[in-house]
């Protein structure tokens, strides 16, 4: 039953996602989350590191879109100085902002892979729009209202998936 809750690869920070592995698992785009998967919730700006990451991707050819549900004011402070693509308010798990994401990137679906940090919202979204999901480590311990609920069920998902010997990312 946990199926469209377990991402396909578990990594510690988006600095483990290179143009190279993409490339090499046939992908040619990614569409990530962005708070606490890419910076702190509560953190306005991109950081040095993250700028290079997003510059490195577009060097080699990886279209990145950012799909958050965070509200517009948000997303275009952090997506715009970086020259990314945005869309804000997607309303993940649902499928409309991905749908959109999807269109942004120009890609076939096969052709893009869904990066988050939340398995109710990342994960479960793009699961049913048939994407390969890659879960990061949530950047920061704290969030924000909603998510800390989301955090409750997925502590019990996770020990669902540890009892069954699903690895995760303990074992990286
Ligand atoms: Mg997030």
């Amino acid at each position: 039953m946990y199926n469209h809750l377990l991402p396909d690869k578990f990594v510690s920070t988006v600095f483990d996602i290179t143009p190279e592995n993409l490339k090499e698992m046939g992908f040619r785009g990614i569409i990530t989350d962005l708070d606490n998967t890419l910076i702190e919730w509560d953190r306005a700006d991109a950081t040095e590191e993250l700028a290079a990451w997003f510059k490195r991707m577009q060097d080699a050819g990886i279209r990145i879109v950012i799909a958050s549900n965070n509200n517009e004011e948000r997303v275009k402070r952090f997506a715009e100085p970086l020259s990314i693509p945005y869309i804000s308010r997607a309303r993940k798990p649902l499928g409309k902002g991905f749908y959109q994401a999807l269109v942004r990137l120009k890609l076939k679906r096969e052709e893009v892979a869904m990066v988050g940090d939340q398995l109710l919202t990342d994960v479960m979204g793009a699961k049913r729009q048939k994407l390969y999901t890659i879960l990061v480590r949530p950047v920061a311990q704290s969030d924000g209202f909603v998510t800390r609920f989301n955090r409750f069920v997925e502590r019990r998902v996770f020990n669902e998936l540890k009892r069954k010997g699903i690895k995760t990312w303990e074992d990286l």
